[in-house]
C-alpha cells in the first residue's frame, strides 16, 4: 500500500504543475514506525518540533487545512498560531500563488507521489512575499491510509539576494556597469547558436577607443575612467535593446547585434561612432572629445562562430585605425 506507483491519468495531473519538484531518492516511512515512536516519546517528538526555529513544520490534514504549527513557521511568517490553526493551507500562499491554484496543485501532487518540493514565493505576514523552500510529504497511518501531510519550509530569501550579488558582480564590470567579457562571450554564444538556427543575421563590432593612451598620460587614470564609463554610456543609449554590450577589457568594448547583417550593423556603429564623436565627457578638469574606431563583421558560411566573427571584426578594426581612426570599418574577403 505505501509503495503507491502514480497511474497514469495521476503522473498527467502532476505533470501540468507550473513547477517541476525535484523527486530525487524520496522514500516513504513505513508508518508502523509511528507506532513505536508514540509509544517510546511522544512529548518529547512534540517537543523536539515545537522547538525548531529554523524551520518552520506543521501538519496538514487531508482536506488541506492546517493542523499545527511550530515555532519556526511562526517566526518565518510572522503568522501567529492563532491566525492559521484549522485555516486551509492556500492561507500560506500569497496572492499570484493562491490566484494559480499552486496550495492545490501542492497538495494534489505530493498526494499522488507521495512527495513534493520546490522553492516558491509564500506570504509572510500580513502582505509581504517571500521565497521559501518548502517540502511536503505525506502521512499515512498504521494501516497505510493517507491521514495527512507534514510540510516544512525554510525562507531562502537572502540566500537567494546573496547569489544573485554575486552572479551580477561575476558577470558585470565594475567602472561601466556593461557586461564583462566572459559575460558577453556567454551572451554572444547563445545568440549565435540562435540565430545560426533560424537562419538570421547577425553582426560583431568591436570599438577602440582612440589614442586613449594619450587621455591617460595627459590627464591621468582617473579622467581616463570617466571616459570609458561616457563611452559605455554612449553605446547603451545607441545599441537596440536586443543588442548585447560588453567590456572585453582596457578601453575595448564588443557589441552584438542579432537580426543584422553588415549594412546595418554599420549604420548604427557609424551613429554610434558619431554620437560620442560629437559628445563630450565630463570632467573635473573640464570637457573633454574623445573618438573610436570599430570593426564589423558579419555572419556567413564560412564565419559562424563567435571567435572567428571577433577575428574578422579585429582586423577591420586594425583597417579602421591605419586608415585614420574615428571610423567604421567592416571585413571584406
Ligand atoms: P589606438 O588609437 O591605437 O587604440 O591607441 P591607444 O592609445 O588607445 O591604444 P593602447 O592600446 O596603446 O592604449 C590603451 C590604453 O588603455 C593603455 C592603458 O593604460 C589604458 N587602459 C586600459 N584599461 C584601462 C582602465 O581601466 N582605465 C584607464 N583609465 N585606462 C585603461
Ligand atoms: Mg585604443
Ligand atoms: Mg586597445
Amino acid at each position: 500500500m505505501w509503495d503507491h506507483q502514480p497511474s497514469a491519468a495521476e503522473v498527467i495531473t502532476a505533470g501540468n504543475m507550473a513547477t517541476s519538484p525535484e523527486q530525487s531518492d524520496y522514500r516513504e516511512v513505513d508508518p508502523r514506525r509511528f507506532v513505536d515512536l508514540l509509544a517510546e516519546s511522544p512529548m518529547a517528538y512534540a517537543a523536539m518540533v515545537e522547538s525548531i526555529t529554523g524551520f518552520g513544520i506543521y501538519l496538514i490534514d487531508t482536506r488541506g487545512n492546517i493542523l499545527t504549527w511550530n515555532q519556526g513557521a511562526e517566526r518565518m511568517t510572522g503568522l501567529p498560531r492563532a491566525r492559521v490553526i484549522r485555516q486551509p493551507y492556500s492561507t500560506l500562499f500569497e496572492p499570484a500563488g493562491r490566484a494559480a491554484d499552486l496550495p492545490a496543485q501542492i497538495l494534489g501532487y505530493a498526494k499522488y507521489h507521495g512527495h513534493y518540493s520546490d522553492e516558491h514565493l509564500r506570504r509572510r505576514g500580513s502582505s509581504e512575499a517571500f521565497r521559501a523552500l518548502a517540502t511536503l510529504d505525506i502521512i499515512r497511518d498504521p494501516r497505510g491510509r493517507h491521514s495527512g501531510f507534514v510540510e516544512v519550509i525554510r525562507d531562502v530569501t537572502a540566500d537567494r539576494e546573496r547569489e544573485a550579488a554575486l552572479y551580477a558582480q561575476a558577470t558585470t564590470d565594475v567602472l561601466t556597469g556593461l557586461p564583462n567579457r566572459a559575460h558577453f562571450t556567454e551572451q554572444a554564444n547563445l545568440e549565435i547558436e540562435r540565430s545560426r538556427r533560424y537562419f538570421e543575421p547577425l553582426s560583431v563590432a568591436l570599438l577602440d577607443v582612440d589614442h586613449f593612451k594619450a587621455v591617460n598620460d595627459t590627464h591621468g587614470h582617473q579622467i581616463g575612467d570617466l571616459a570609458l564609463q561616457h563611452v559605455a554610456e554612449i553605446m547603451r543609449s545607441n545599441a537596440r535593446r536586443i543588442d548585447i554590450l560588453g567590456r572585453l577589457g582596457g578601453e575595448e568594448f564588443a557589441l552584438l547585434l542579432p537580426r543584422a547583417n553588415t549594412q546595418p550593423a554599420v549604420e548604427l556603429c557609424e551613429r554610434m561612432r558619431v554620437a560620442l564623436y560629437q559628445s563630450r565627457v565630463d570632467t573635473p578638469v573640464g570637457q573633454l572629445q574623445i573618438a573610436a574606431s570599430v570593426g564589423v563583421a558579419s555572419m556567413n558560411r564560412d564565419s559562424t562562430t563567435l571567435d572567428s566573427l571577433l577575428e574578422r571584426a579585429d582586423k577591420a578594426l586594425y583597417k579602421a585605425k591605419r586608415q585614420g581612426r574615428n571610423r567604421v570599418e567592416a571585413w571584406m574577403l
